[in-house]
C-alpha cells in the first residue's frame, strides 16, 4: 500500500511516526551533537532512555530567545567522532564505519559535512539589537523547499499557477520557504523581490500571475497601481501581523474572486505556515503544520503548563529534522490567542495541528489586574491600532498600581483629539473599542494638551516603557 501524504495520515499512525521522530531526534542528534541540549537534557529521561515521544515533552526544560541569542554556537549540531562513538545511533556508527572501511577518514568526515555543515544562515529579527544567525545545512535547504511546496499547496496554489514572489530576499523573513518551495513545487515564478508598486503591477500583469506573496502593506499598493489584475487568484500576505483593517482593504480591492491567505513564521522555525484557502475567510482556519517537521506546544502564559486546546498561550517550537541550528521547546516570543487545534481541519481536511491566531509578540502583553475584573493581558498592539483613531492627534497609556492596599492596576490612557473633532462621539467610540476589541475598560480616559506618547508602565516592580514603534 502506498504511503500517506504527509496530511493525510490517520491519527494513529501519524502519532507513533512523530513520536519515532522526536525519539530520534532529541536523542541521536540533539543530546548527541548539540552542546547546549547535551548540557541541558542530562539528568532527564532522555539520558537514562526513559523518553517515549510528544506525551514526555512536557518535562524537558524549555528555552527562550535570551538563551539562543546569548550562545547561538552552542545549538548547532556537532558530530565530533567521540561523539557518535559514546552516543550516536547504530545507524550512525554503521554509516561512519563503512565510510572509514572504504574512503578512510576524511570522507567520513566529508559525508557528515553534507548533513551538518551549514551552508545558508537565518536570522531571527527578535528583540534583541543584534539579530541571531540560524545555521542551515543542505538537508535543511532540502527540508524548507519541501515545506515551502506544502504552503503554497496549503495556500491553495497548483502547478499551473504563477506565483509572484515579492516578498525581499532578507534573512529573517519568509523569502527562501517560498522562492525554494515553488522551484520544488516546478511552479512558474517570478521573484523580483521589493520593486515599486508599478513596476511590480505592470510584472503582474505581463507575466500573468495568479499567486501573489507580498507583504500587506506592499500588496494594497500594488493592487491600487494595477487597477485590476484579473488573472489574479491567491494572494499570500508574509508573515508578519496584519490588522483587520488593512486585510479588509485589501479585500476590497481585490475582489472576491481572490482569496486572502495569511502566514506565520519565525526564523527559528524556518518554515511559513499558511491558513488553507478553503478556511482563509476564516479566523479558525490558523496557520497548518507540518506534522512530520514540527511540534508547536502551547504554553499558559503564567504557569507554563500545556494549555488546552483552542486556549490563548505562548508558542513553543521543536523541530523534527533539523541539523545545523536544531531546537527543542524553543519559545520564539509569539503568543497565539487562539491556541492550537489538532487533528482534520474542518475546511481542507488535512491532519495537521493548526496554530490559530491572531499571533502577538509576547513583549507587546501587559499583564494588568483592574478592578472587577480578572487578570489578563493588554494588547499594546490592539490598543496601538484603537488609538490610531483618525480624532486622535497623540495618546499615551499608563498603568499604576491602584490605591493602597487593593492590589489592583489602573490604566490611564491621555489623548490629544485632533482638531475639529465631537470629543464626546470620540470617547465613545475609543472606549467601545477598547471594551470589545482590547477586552478591558481603562480607569480613566482623559483629553489633555500634553502628551508623552506610548506606554508606560509604572507599578514598582515592572517600571518601562514599551517603545512604539510607527
Ligand atoms: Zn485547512
Amino acid at each position: 500500500m502506498a504511503k500517506p501524504s504527509w496530511d493525510d495520515f490517520e491519527s494513529g499512525d501519524l502519532n507513533r511516526l512523530r513520536d519515532k521522530l522526536l525519539r530520534k531526534q532529541v536523542r541521536f542528534q540533539l543530546y548527541a551533537f548539540s552542546p547546549y541540549y547535551r548540557k541541558a537534557l542530562e539528568g532527564t529521561q532522555v539520558s537514562t532512555r526513559g523518553f517515549n515521544g510528544i506525551r514526555d515533552l512536557k518535562s524537558l526544560p524549555l528555552v527562550d530567545q535570551s538563551a539562543l541569542a546569548a550562545a547561538p554556537d552552542e545549538f548547532v549540531l556537532k558530530p565530533e567522532p567521540h561523539l557518535i562513538q559514546r552516543l550516536g545511533s547504530g545507524r550512525q556508527l554503521v554509516d561512519v564505519a563503512m565510510d572509514k572501511l572504504f574512503g578512510g577518514i576524511e570522507r567520513s568526515t566529508k559525508m557528515l559535512g553534507s548533513d551538518y555543515g551549514p551552508v545558508h544562515t537565518l536570522e531571527t529579527l527578535g528583540t534583541s539589537a543584534e539579530p541571531v544567525p540560524i545555521r542551515l545545512t543542505r538537508r535543511d535547504i532540502g527540508t524548507l523547499a519541501t515545506q515551502g511546496r506544502r504552503m503554497l499547496q496549503v495556500a491553495g496554489a497548483g502547478p499551473t499557477d504563477i506565483v509572484l514572489n515579492l516578498l525581499e530576499p532578507v534573512a529573517s523573513g519568509g523569502f527562501w520557504c517560498a522562492w525554494l518551495g515553488a522551484v520544488a513545487f516546478g511552479i512558474k515564478q517570478i521573484a523580483p523581490g521589493y520593486v515599486e508598486p508599478e513596476r511590480a503591477a505592470s510584472l503582474a500583469k505581463s507575466s500573468g500571475a495568479t499567486v501573489m506573496i507580498a507583504r500587506a502593506a506592499d500588496v494594497l499598493d500594488v493592487l491600487e497601481a494595477a487597477g485590476s489584475l484579473p488573472d489574479l487568484k491567491i494572494v499570500i500576505l508574509a508573515p508578519e501581523p496584519v490588522g483587520p483593517t488593512l486585510k479588509y482593504r485589501i479585500h476590497e480591492l481585490a475582489g472576491d474572486a481572490v482569496d486572502i491567505v495569511s502566514t506565520y513564521q519565525f526564523a527559528e522555525g524556518r518554515a511559513v505556515w499558511a491558513e488553507c484557502r478553503q478556511g482563509s475567510a476564516s479566523a479558525e482556519a490558523g496557520f497548518h503544520t507540518y506534522p512530520d517537521f514540527d511540534v508547536i506546544e502551547i504554553l499558559m502564559r503564567r504557569s507554563d503548563a500545556l494549555a488546552q486546546l483552542g486556549q490563548p498561550g505562548e508558542v513553543a517550537f521543536t523541530g523534527l529534522d533539523q541539523r545545523g541550528t536544531a531546537l527543542l521547546r524553543y519559545r520564539p516570543g509569539d503568543v497565539a490567542t487562539g491556541g492550537i487545534r489538532t487533528g482534520r481541519c474542518p475546511y481542507c481536511n488535512r491532519n495537521l495541528d493548526r496554530v490559530i491566531g491572531p499571533i502577538r509578540r509576547t513583549d507587546k502583553l501587559i499583564p494588568i489586574h483592574l478592578k472587577e475584573s480578572s487578570p489578563m493581558e493588554m494588547d499594546a498592539d490592539v490598543v496601538t491600532e484603537i488609538m490610531a483613531h483618525p480624532g486622535v492627534a497623540a495618546w499615551s497609556v499608563e498603568v499604576i498600581t491602584g490605591s493602597e492596599g487593593s492590589g489592583r492596576d489602573e490604566v490611564f490612557i491621555s489623548f490629544r483629539p485632533s482638531k475639529r473633532v465631537n470629543l464626546a462621539t470620540l470617547v465613545v467610540e475609543v472606549d467601545a473599542r477598547l471594551r470589545v476589541e482590547a477586552g478591558f475598560i481603562p480607569t480613566q480616559l482623559i483629553a489633555s494638551e500634553s502628551i508623552t506618547p506610548g506606554f508606560v508602565d509604572r507599578r514598582p516592580s515592572e517600571t518601562r516603557r514599551l517603545i512604539i514603534e510607527d
